[in-house]
């Protein structure tokens, strides 16, 4: 099958890192929990500008450069690469593809066909991109991401979400087709991979 993957927040605990910056930078004494939302202008106060400058110079880094994997992230990504075709579709900006080319290939080496970059915040505070059109162009079949707006904009046009549980997405309404997961061995004990029939079974456990 064609998986659509996030990067930040799914791939690689990004969270962690841009806390650590914000507060050894700006003295904030901010905690996992304090981010309710993923617009972090709500969280860090300020505007969105403000808020998408504040992402941009921690894309220049060491902070942004030494993000580290999710656990089980790179053993579960492993076992699905020989078996189906996996992109990276992230709302990253295309000013950070060489360091976040550098950084997938340190972490997962050749696991990903392809790494698409959304644009979802520009720097210029235009409207970015939207992940359903990836999802659209390359007849991606399941999207696993954390963000809200992105699970809602792709659920129509793949066959299933995964939602990584994160401390901005906690509601009660989601598509039918999406799921929530709390980390990347519930996603393994979730999917089970038929090897012979090369095919992508969900539990049913799950479904309501
Ligand atoms: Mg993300």
């Amino acid at each position: 099958m064609i998986i659509g993957i996030d990067l930040d927040d799914v791939l690689a605990q990004s969270l962690e890192a841009i806390i650590e910056y914000h507060n050894e930078t700006y003295g904030s004494a901010l905690h996992r929990n304090d981010f309710v939302s993923d617009k972090y202008w709500e969280v860090w106060g300020g505007t969105k500008k403000t808020a998408t400058e504040k992402w941009y110079d921690f894309y220049q880094t060491d902070y942004f450069n030494r993000i580290k994997p999710r656990t089980d992230a790179q053993k579960i990504l492993s076992q699905l690469d020989p078996e189906h075709e996996l992109r990276i579709v992230t709302g990253r900006p295309t000013e950070t593809t060489k360091i976040t080319e550098l950084w997938l290939k340190r972490h997962f080496s050749n696991n990903f066909l392809q790494l698409h970059f959304v644009n979802l915040f520009p720097k210029d505070g235009s409207s970015g991109g939207k992940k359903s059109n990836i999802c659209l162009e390359h007849n991606i079949e399941i999207i696993i991401d954390d963000s809200l707006g992105n699970i809602f904009d792709c659920a129509p046009h793949v066959q299933k979400c995964f939602l990584m549980d994160m401390p901005w997405n906690q509601t009660s309404t989601l598509p039918k087709n999406t799921k929530r997961i709390t980390d990347w061995h519930e996603l393994s004990e979730t999917l089970t991979i038929n090897n012979n029939k090369n095919e992508l079974w969900y539990d049913n456990r799950y479904e309501k």
